[in-house]
């Protein structure tokens, strides 16, 4: 694993990286909470406040830390703030830093840059957070899991570049940069049938009467994926889903510069000027379900996620916080195994 990759692992999912912390950048503020807590049960613990030196040994472990004085800064700030879920807040501070150090490493390139800022987006790392008590059949397989992981660090996942057998004219390079937006071939269409599909089973479990494919405008033979024709005042409420990679080099800069769902956000332009015009106003609301190949999801979608996840957790034996974070990680699994078997295919 390269260095930087490295450096991604150990932030936080929510930060685009997989959460496992290195315990070297947090041992002092580990130390400091603990020492805060325990202070009011015993007064000679005072005296392990921390020094200077302290910071400074700790530094030599580990030279990519906050720089001695915004450590000792950042803990004097927390002096009069209660102990509780200390440690915590001190962490995330230290991996805000380490963070911003990795985003500003000279060394990475533009790629990785987008990789990582589209892996913060909310939500898109469920399946590497998912709790125990949601049903195991939610996990990816271990050979989805490890490509899905190796897509969002962006570490190899052919063993030599390949001409690509979808469009047959670019050569494929190997951490499924092409791959994943070659627009040729049957695998895209797949996974879009997928997410479709997922998601018409989970509205209508939730009753929202899904109907799939629905020639439902008045003077057009177009089809719409998903029609919900129950739960929202009597209005129809179309969806259209779409699958976008951030790595396509029309779109990079977008990427590089804007939040993590911008590109899958902007995609919804495309689909608003294709079904748009057809819209049939106070009979139809029409929502374009935009994903991007690292699990984000278009900006504007996310209320009536929101919508159809609490109305599949209101039809939920274990109750609605359940149900959400089931209709949630099951789409997400959804994407983030399709999307692995896109470059399966390819590496395959
Ligand atoms: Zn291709």
């Amino acid at each position: 694993m390269t260095n930087l990759a490295w450096r991604q692992v150990t932030l936080p999912v929510r930060m685009g990286g997989l959460g496992i912390r290195e315990a070297a950048p947090h041992a002092v503020v580990a130390f400091y909470s603990a020492a805060r807590a325990a202070e009011h049960i015993a007064d000679k613990l005072t005296t392990l406040a921390l020094t200077p030196d302290d910071l400074r040994l700790q530094q030599k472990f580990h030279p990519g830390l906050p720089s001695c004085t915004q450590t000792t800064d950042l803990m004097a700030a927390f002096d009069d703030a209660p102990v509780i879920r200390m440690q915590h807040r001190l962490s995330s501070s230290i991996e805000a830093h380490l963070k911003e150090q990795l985003m500003h490493d000279p060394d990475l390139s533009m790629e990785q840059r987008i990789r990582i800022r589209c892996c913060e987006s909310k939500g898109c790392g469920m399946y590497l957070t998912l709790p125990p008590e949601v049903a195991q059949e939610l996990w990816l397989d271990s050979s989805a899991f490890r490509l899905s992981v190796r897509l969002r660090l962006g570490l190899p996942i052919a063993a030599a570049p390949a001409l690509c057998w979808r469009c047959n004219d670019t050569v494929a390079d190997t951490l499924g940069i092409h791959s994943l937006a070659c627009l040729r071939g049957t695998g895209r269409g797949h996974a879009h049938n997928a997410i479709r599909d997922a998601l018409f089973v989970l509205t209508s479990r939730a009753l929202l009467t899904p109907h799939r494919e629905s020639m439902c405008f008045a003077n057009s033979q177009q089809r719409m994926d998903l029609v919900l024709t129950s739960g929202f005042q009597g209005i129809a409420q179309l969806i259209d889903v779409a699958l976008t990679s951030p790595l396509r080099p029309d779109v990079r800069k977008l990427a590089a510069t804007e939040g993590p769902d911008a590109v899958a956000t902007a995609y919804t332009e495309k689909k608003w000027r294709e079904y748009g015009p057809l819209i049939i106003p106070n009979a139809q609301r029409f929502t374009p379900l935009v994903y991007d190949t690292f699990g984000g999801v278009s900006a504007n979608s996310r209320q009536l996620l929101s919508t159809m996840a609490t109305e599949y957790g209101k039809r939920t034996p274990e109750g609605i916080r359940f149900g959400r974070l089931q209709f949630f990680a099951r789409l997400n699994r959804t994407v983030i195994g399709e999307v692995a078997k896109l470059v399966y295919r390819e590496s395959g």
